[in-house]
């Protein structure tokens, strides 16, 4: 088993690829929920929707988020009401929402609902939350603190960022599952996803630093030359005195990655590195990095 850790845009673009080239019962992805939010209710876990919705064939690949096709009746009817929510979310979309709601206000923890609506939706990769408690990515700005989602969607990430918080009531801990799942992986690849808002939660939750300290990791960085392919990793990288490039990335991955991968198209020297092609343009493209990521876990 191969597992992956996730944010919601870079990583999932190399799931594309590897679910193509491996059993998906071989895939594992602990994936970050600090950019959870509840919206009129519900319960919008952005990363984890996005890689359930690969795995079950429905994602937009367009954007990145939301289902292929999905209608927007409720977001309109409740702006007619005078109510706009930030995030436009589609109807199918927010199906999956509200069930998420209802299953954690039932007793369920986060871990048991997503198996559930994976469960529900076919899919057979492993697919875990990084942990079962609430955890939130603040963005410090003038403004004062925003919640992640609000500092890049609703304020479309334009403003200036001074530092990054992560809020908690409890000291987030790694799952059992979550554990388990390094443990028992040949490797763990840490996609090209956002170090500050997508990676970072998950390894500052407890007990998964120790767990990668013993498994085979691959780190892929998300930046080419100083610019992250999109997002706002640079500004975040930036706020919290990192270089907001490679070398950046490989700083916050320092001490846990056996292999780091980054762009050919970088003009840094990263020694002990090594350089390919990771600008997923399209499915061939993402195969292309899942096959040269399987060599390397292969030829290990
Ligand atoms: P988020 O949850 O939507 O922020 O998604 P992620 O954290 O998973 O992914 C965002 C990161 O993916 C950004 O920092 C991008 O630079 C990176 N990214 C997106 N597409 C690509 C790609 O094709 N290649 C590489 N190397 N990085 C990418």
């Amino acid at each position: 088993m191969i597992t992956f850790l996730s944010g919601g845009t870079g990583t999932p673009k190399l799931l594309l690829g590897m679910k193509d080239l491996l059993q998906e019962e071989e895939i594992a992805v602990i994936v970050n929920t600090a950019e959870d939010i509840w919206i009129s209710g519900n319960h919008l876990s952005p990363d984890l929707d996005t890689v359930m919705y690969l795995f079950s064939g429905e994602l937009d690949t367009g954007k990145w988020w939301g289902l292929r096709e999905d209608s927007f009746i409720t977001y309109d009817a409740l702006q007619e009401l005078g109510y706009e929510e930030f995030i436009k979310i589609g109807d199918r979309d927010r199906a999956v929402h509200i069930a998420r709601a209802k299953l954690i206000s039932e007793g369920l923890t986060l871990t048991d609902a997503t198996r559930l609506l994976c469960r529900k939706k076919g899919i057979h990769a492993i697919i875990l939350p990084m942990c079962d408690s609430e955890v939130t990515t603040m963005v410090r700005t003038p403004r004062g603190l925003s919640h992640f989602q609000e500092f890049w969607v609703k304020y479309h990430g334009e403003e200036e960022v001074l530092g990054v918080v992560r809020e908690c009531s409890t000291h987030p801990m790694a799952t059992d599952k979550v554990i388990s799942v390094i443990e028992s992986s040949d490797a763990v690849v840490i996609g090209p996803s956002n170090p500050v808002s997508s990676i970072l939660p998950i390894l500052e939750c407890g007990g998964v630093r120790e767990a990668l300290s013993e498994a085979f990791v691959i780190g892929v960085s998300p930046f080419i030359g100083n610019s992250p392919v999109s997002g706002p990793a640079g500004v975040l990288m930036q706020s919290i005195g990192l270089r907001p490039d490679s070398y950046g990335t490989l700083e916050v991955y320092e001490g846990l990655v056996d292999l780091f991968i980054h762009d050919i198209r970088d003009t840094l020297t990263i020694p002990d590195s090594l350089t390919t092609d990771t600008l997923m343009v399209n499915p061939e493209k993402s195969r292309e990095l899942a096959r040269f990521i399987l060599k390397l876990i292969n030829e290990r």
